[in-house]
């Protein structure tokens, strides 16, 4: 559990699974050796002291990041995290997915993500506040409406991205400028639909290799690791079609019911008493079990490096859709194609968040609100495209959808960056 820190899974080093991804993707389009190395490392990684001044007077200085992995498509795109265990390997690992995410989706942006090690559990909302003002000060002039466009992830949301904005159109210019972030409140130039959108895009990816697969969603059955903005969405788009959500979890531990729990009335008693477990006519299990609950449709939606070579033998889903960002090391991965379970990868199924998001964008931009339903309608368009790209991929190379989805994203950005050449 990386909430927890006591798993050994914390100790895998994301970036060295992205590495891994990379290499073999270059493998198999056979990458000139020169622009693997280009891929392989990050354009630019800030590190920022953040002193903040806490509310029992003394000064407390946490350490930021921001890393910006390639801009070849269109500006560094990736939200900012806060949490104990935010690292620079994680946070260069997830500015890579984020490059490779964009260009699935097929969306004009690049990948960057940031974070801050700090435990927002444990902070007033005026140390937040004044912690986040701090880190925006650090950053602002590596990211721009044009250059980079940070978003909420992990601990952050509508609220942090709203200081974000505030302070940096304060330090440029002193005009408003809504389209340096994404994932805003509605009041702010936040779009409709954004909050939902990373789960109603994984539910959009769930329905087309349900097609494939020939599974009649309307009898299956769904776990999922991590009830957050992610998992929630995730499940109840996927209740709307039909299925019937059997396990749920959350740091604090898990719940099962074979009867199926209806999961507005779970995210009700979520936000009742800050945890899934204890809902009415479940019983509790461990995050675990979750992972290896007898059911249609795996969702991983909490940290990374969950499903491991050590448990993936024990999945029995026909279905894994990533919610998350990395639920799967690479040794876990082959253990689940060897067991012919399809793996919806993570720069796939929770592209629907970065798509609202370039949606968002381009309301800024044109200070233009669109209506749910218009935002919704693209978003179905691009991920279902998105997801019949990867699906021709995984066919016409004979590999699994991760590297599919990673080979199409390398081959998207190796052009982009054979294209511009080198200057200076
Ligand atoms: P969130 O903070 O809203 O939710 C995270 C949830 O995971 C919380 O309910 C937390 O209690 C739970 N959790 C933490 N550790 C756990 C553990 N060890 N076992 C089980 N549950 C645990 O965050 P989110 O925005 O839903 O993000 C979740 C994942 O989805 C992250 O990997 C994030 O990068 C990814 N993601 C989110 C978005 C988005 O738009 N929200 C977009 C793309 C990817």
């Amino acid at each position: 559990m990386v909430e927890s820190g006591k798993s050994s899974s914390a100790s895998i080093n994301p970036f060295e699974v992205a590495l891994t991804q990379l290499d073999e993707a270059a493998k198999l389009i056979k990458l000139d050796s020169g622009l693997h190395k280009v891929l392989a490392s990050p354009k630019r990684v800030l590190i920022v002291s953040i002193p903040v001044k806490m509310d029992n007077g003394r000064i407390e200085v946490f350490t930021g990041f921001r890393s910006q992995h390639n801009d070849a498509r269109g500006p560094y795109k990736g939200g900012i995290r806060y949490h104990p265990q935010v690292s620079i390997d994680e946070v260069k690992a997830l500015s890579m997915w984020m490059t490779w995410k964009c260009a699935v989706a097929d969306i004009p942006y690049g990948g960057g993500k940031g974070g801050i090690i700090c435990n927002p559990k444990q902070m007033s909302e005026g140390e937040l506040e004044r912690m986040t003002r701090r880190y925006a000060y650090g950053i602002a002039d590596i990211i721009g409406p044009r250059t980079d466009i940070p978003a909420p992830d992990v601990y952050t949301g509508g609220k942090e991205m709203a200081w974000i904005m505030d302070t940096y159109s304060a330090l440029k210019g002193n005009f408003v400028q809504p389209e340096i972030i994404t994932g805003k409140p509605i009041a702010l130039g936040g779009s409709l639909g954004r909050n939902e959108a990373t789960g109603r895009g994984l539910s959009i990816t769930v329905r087309e290799a349900a097609k494939k697969l020939k599974i009649n969603l309307k009898q299956a059955t769904v776990a999922v690791q991590g009830f957050g903005n992610a998992g929630q969405f995730a499940s109840q788009l996927v209740q709307d079609q039909g299925a019937k959500v059997v396990a749920a979890s959350d740091s604090k531990g898990g719940v099962f019911n074979k009867a199926g729990m209806d999961v507005i009335a779970l995210r009700k008693h979520k936000e009742k008493t800050g945890s899934v477990t204890g809902f009415s006519g479940a019983k509790a299990i461990s995050n675990e079990e979750v992972l290896e609950t007898d059911c249609t449709l795996l969702i991983p939606a909490a940290l990374e490096n969950q499903i491991t070579a050590k448990n993936a033998g024990k999945v029995k889903a026909k279905i894994v859709a990533e919610a998350a960002n990395g639920p799967t090391t690479p040794d876990g991965d082959d253990v689940l194609y060897k067991n012919k379970i399809m793996v919806i990868p993570d720069i796939l199924a929770n592209g629907g968040g970065v798509t609202v998001s370039y949606f968002e964008w381009l309301q800024n931009l044109r200070r233009e609100y669109w209506s749910e339903s218009e935002v919704n309608e693209r978003l179905d368009k691009n991920i279902t495209k998105a997801f019949l790209d990867v699906y021709d991929t995984h066919e016409k190379y004979g590999v699994n959808m991760r590297k599919a989805s990673t080979v199409l994203a390398v081959n998207r950005v190796v052009e982009a960056v054979q294209m511009r050449g080198l200057w200076p």
